[in-house]
């Protein structure tokens, strides 16, 4: 790393860190990003809300004041670390924070706001100063505005630069025109050109207008929200802002997620022993799943949220005709009721299928480790993780192409030099099942399967890369 770039200081905003608090990829990246870049000299440190889970800390630094409605609550800044080396900062308010869920609360745009504004009143107040605030998602868009809109006056904030990163367009945080006065911006930021989005204020909208640069998670994505199939009526403004748009591919954190020390596996194994091991966890899976214990059968497992952004009406729609082949499928995932009691009825008449309809950490490793096979069909994508920690584990993906999915699953039968799984394009249950069984035919060609496997636990999905790429366009921009 050239010699300048040692002092790049770096805060991480985001509404979600692993392994502090975690719905989804977002946590993942929000904690291994700034790891990754400590480990490549960047004083990077996070900020988040303390949530009520969050019980420990190492320190409170200071107190204050934020007022988003008619009177002011307090906001305690609170200092932890995550993995031992990067500092966390946790913004601690019980009224907004201590909540059952982190998301999906009728205040929200009140909790984010407060957020925001306690993110910059503490950077006001302390002594450490970043280059960048990097922002992620709508939680922390009001973040670029406020420093743009409110706060260019002053010295020390206005030469802060904003990179603002979208995890996935369909969340914008769009509210009544009535939250603006939450965020202590002025009326005149309720327009088209700024926050404005159909009749309502847009907190996405805040970090994409006002950022100095705007990153999304994949390259293809990137392209993908410029058109109105993938841009949820924001096509135009990303269009426009492509300038300063660009995508880089999450990584994974590869010491998190190894097959070789990993605590929640039955039996840790690496590639040399990748079948021997994983045969023994797919054994071990079965029985604790209540499946037939028998390692033969191919083993397909879905991993995530159940919403059709991750095409859980196609697993629906295929399921009938693959719980009459030979395999077994495990569903492990929470979100969408009607997905929750649909997939579970095909328990009820098939002992080939388990479903675990929770958020389950432990349980997701064992399926990585013990699984054949990952079905990925996703309407869109704006990364994905789960295909890049399963070939870590010798698990083969099965994906749509779409979104980073394109980015990092290539197809055996076309591609022979990158192939390392099994794509089909058109959002249909046949496309689907005609890939994976192109899959079932290769695992039934086991010298050709285990090659397969090892391939993919080769492959490097590391933070290193990533993190070149971001200290690369933070420099640029300081
Ligand atoms: P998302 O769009 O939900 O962020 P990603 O593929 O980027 O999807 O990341 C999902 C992350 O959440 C992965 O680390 C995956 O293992 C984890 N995950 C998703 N659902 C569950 C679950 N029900 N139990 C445990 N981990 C889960």
């Amino acid at each position: 790393m050239a010699e300048h770039s040692k002092k790049l200081k770096v805060l991480v905003a985001s509404s979600e860190v692993a392994p502090l608090a975690k719905t989804g990829g977002l946590a993942d990246v929000s904690g291994t990003l700034p790891k990754a870049l400590v480990q490549q000299g960047v004083d990077a440190r996070i900020i988040m809300p303390r949530y009520k889970n969050i019980e420990k800390w190492e320190r409170t630094l200071m107190d204050f004041p934020v007022c988003v409605e008619e009177y002011p609550d307090t906001a305690i800044i609170r200092e932890t670390q995550i993995w031992g080396s990067v500092k966390a900062y946790l913004v601690d308010c019980y009224r907004y924070f201590e909540r059952s869920s982190l998301y999906g609360q009728p205040d929200d745009a009140k909790r984010f706001a407060f957020f925001a504004r306690a993110v910059i009143e503490f950077l006001k107040r302390y002594e450490w100063k970043p280059d960048i605030i990097h922002c992620n998602d709508w939680q922390t868009g009001i973040i670029p505005a406020y420093l743009r809109v409110v706060e260019k006056e002053k010295e020390d904030l206005a030469k802060i630069r904003t990179v603002f990163t979208i995890h996935n367009l369909q969340y914008q945080g769009n509210f009544p025109r009535e939250a603006i006065k939450y965020t202590g911006l002025p009326e005149s930021v309720f327009r088209m050109e700024e926050m404005e989005f159909y009749g309502q204020l847009s907190f996405m909208k805040g970090g994409i207008v006002y950022a100095d640069a705007v990153t999304t998670v994949s390259p293809n994505y990137a392209r993908e929200i410029q058109t109105q199939e993938y841009g949820y009526g924001m096509e135009g403004l990303l269009r426009y802002i492509s300038p300063k748009l660009s995508g880089i591919l999450n990584g994974i954190d590869t010491e998190f997620f190894n097959p070789e020390t990993d605590r929640y596996l039955y039996q840790n194994y690496g590639i040399e022993n990748a079948v021997a091991g994983k045969r023994k966890n797919k054994l071990e899976l079965q029985k604790e799943l209540g499946l037939k214990p028998e390692p033969e059968i191919p083993l397909l497992t879905y991993i995530g949220r159940l919403s059709e952004q991750k095409g859980i009406d196609l697993i629906a729609d295929i399921l009938p005709k693959l719980l009459d082949m030979d395999v077994q499928v495990v569903i492990l995932g929470t979100g969408d009721k009607y997905y929750e009691e649909l997939v579970s009825t095909f328990r009820e008449v098939s002992e080939k299928i388990a479903c675990v309809l929770k958020f389950d950490e432990e349980l997701a490793h064992k399926l990585y480790g013990g699984a054949d096979i990952i079905l990925i069909p996703s309407k869109f994508e704006p990364c994905g993780l789960i295909q890049m920690i399963a070939m870590r584990y010798g698990t083969i993906p099965i994906a749509r192409y779409t979104g980073g999915l394109a980015d990092t699953v290539f197809d055996v039968d076309t591609n022979k030099e990158m192939g390392n799984g099994f794509l089909f394009t058109n959002y249909l249950g046949d496309a689907f099942m005609k890939a994976i069984l192109r899959a079932l035919e290769h695992f039934n060609r086991k010298e050709l399967w285990y090659s397969l496997v090892k391939k993919d636990m080769k492959l490097d999905f590391s933070w290193t890369r990533a993190a070149q790429e971001y200290i690369k366009l933070y420099s640029r921009m300081v």
